[in-house]
């Protein structure tokens, strides 16, 4: 999967557990999530994050390779021991974007080795996809046009986010004002 799909993807199932649960959905888990959704790529130097990651891609992908075990079940529990220790919007949807990073590939016909280091073996999906063929490219819209109609139709959640996402700023410009004020006093 391109990045493009793996955030948007992730978005929507992410909404989706959002309405489930009623979960609010929140700038920071909106950004967790978006963010979680492209961190196993980081084995690969020449991924959407990889190219931004000031080498640490390399240095992944030179120990484990590519579709290691950053894909892989035990690295989605590690990252989600973030959120068990520090419960947040923002580690949720970092444990939940990286978990549909790994679900999107697995249905890759490349597949994951889903139980690395355990095991080496590459599951297998009956229904798979080729990393950006024609069918990637209608997935993608397909979960954009879920993602709208949840955000905006059936869960009404963009007023909430909008909400949030002005309150995030507005908090951070307030901590701005506040170091500005210790650093010149
Ligand atoms: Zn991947």
């Amino acid at each position: 999967m391109r990045y493009k799909t793996h955030i948007v993807s992730s978005l929507t199932l992410g909404v989706g557990l959002s309405i489930i649960f009623n979960y609010p959905f929140h700038f920071a888990y909106v950004i967790g999530i978006s963010f979680g959704s492209l961190l196993p790529d980081i084995d690969e130097p020449k991924s959407y994050i990889g190219r931004r990651s000031f080498g640490i891609a390399k240095y992944v992908n030179d120990k484990y390779g590519h579709r290691g075990i950053t894909h892989s079940l035990f690295a989605w529990v590690f990252i989600s021991l973030i959120y068990v220790i520090y419960p947040s919007p923002l580690s949720l949807g970092i444990s939940l974007g990286y978990l549909f990073h790994l679900l999107g590939d697995l249905f890759s016909i490349r597949s994951i080795p889903f139980l690395a280091p355990f095991s080496t073996h590459y599951f297998k999906l009956p229904f798979t996809y080729r990393t950006g063929s024609i069918t990637e490219d209608i997935l993608l819209y397909i979960f954009i046009f879920l993602l709208l109609y949840f955000v905006f139709i059936l869960g009404e959640l963009h007023i909430y986010l909008i909400q949030s996402t002005v309150e995030s700023i507005v908090s951070f410009i307030r901590i701005l004002i506040e170091l500005f004020h210790f650093l010149l006093d």
